[in-house]
């Protein structure tokens, strides 16, 4: 802790420097944490300038992939050539801004709250019309989960299937270490998730999955992870998969 003068000579008690702790010590009772947009203080997960500037996707998008388009469109012109193992994917959040805070915030700083206060609530109600009988997590290899204790996917799964009332299903596992996405290009990215998942036997090597699922991640980016999940969910018995996510990288 820094010493200031006027602390240091016992004025501090009655001047600017005391003065300052004392609305410090305030401002941690009406606003205990930091904002994860702008990282000011805030009584809640987001402030409410960064709870107004939020991007969110707007209900024109892809039925597809979520892409946000300037109208409803089935499929559009991005990922009508994709060979994606999902039906849908969408998210209610663009990758930027305090949408980006909220994910780093849980992601880094463990933030649980963004997740169970913004991100769940808002991935329910980009879900629309879709049902599923269960809710599955994209894994995370097990050396990374260890370094940073979690899987952020796993909870916000969590606070989803809470939400709508489903069995949250944390059986994906990652089969092999796979490259961090974040420096591939679209087909290294393909390439470098292929047959890295596979659906964990249950109880009594019970394999299915059935059902509809809903596949859970933080980011959509090419939706090159979630495909290849979604294809091991398929593979384990799955009759349709809808992927949804907190944010797109649109
Ligand atoms: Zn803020
Ligand atoms: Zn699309």
């Amino acid at each position: 802790m820094k010493v200031t003068q006027g602390a240091r000579s016992g004025a501090g008690r009655y001047g600017n420097d005391g003065l300052r702790t004392y609305l410090d010590v305030l401002s941690d009772l009406f606003y205990p944490r930091r904002c994860a947009g702008c990282e000011s203080r805030a009584s809640d997960v987001l402030c409410r300038a960064c709870c107004e500037a939020l991007p969110l996707i707007e209900d024109e998008r892809c039925g597809r992939c979520g892409l946000p388009t300037a109208f409803d469109t089935p499929v559009c012109e991005w990922c009508k050539t994709r060979d994606y193992a999902f039906d849908t994917a969408v998210a209610p959040v663009r990758y930027e801004g305090p949408g980006r805070g909220l994910v780093r915030a849980l992601k880094y700083d463990g933030d649980f709250a963004a997740a169970s206060r913004v991100m769940a609530p808002l991935m329910v109600e980009a879900l629309g019309e879709r049902s599923c009988d269960v809710v599955v997590p994209v894994p995370m290899h097990p050396a990374r989960r260890r370094k940073r204790g979690f899987n952020q996917a796993v909870v916000i799964a969590g606070e989803v299937a809470g939400r709508i009332g489903r069995p949250l299903v944390d059986r994906l596992r990652t089969v092999r270490r796979v490259r961090d996405q974040v420096e591939l290009n679209a087909s290294e990215r393909r390439e470098n998730v292929r047959g890295a998942f596979r659906f964990e036997d249950g109880a009594g090597g019970r394999k299915k999955v059935g059902g509809a699922v809903l596949l859970v991640d933080d980011v959509f980016t090419t939706g090159a992870t979630l495909s290849e999940c979604a294809r091991a969910l398929v593979g384990a018995g799955a009759r349709e998969v809808h992927a949804v996510s907190f944010c797109r990288t649109c």
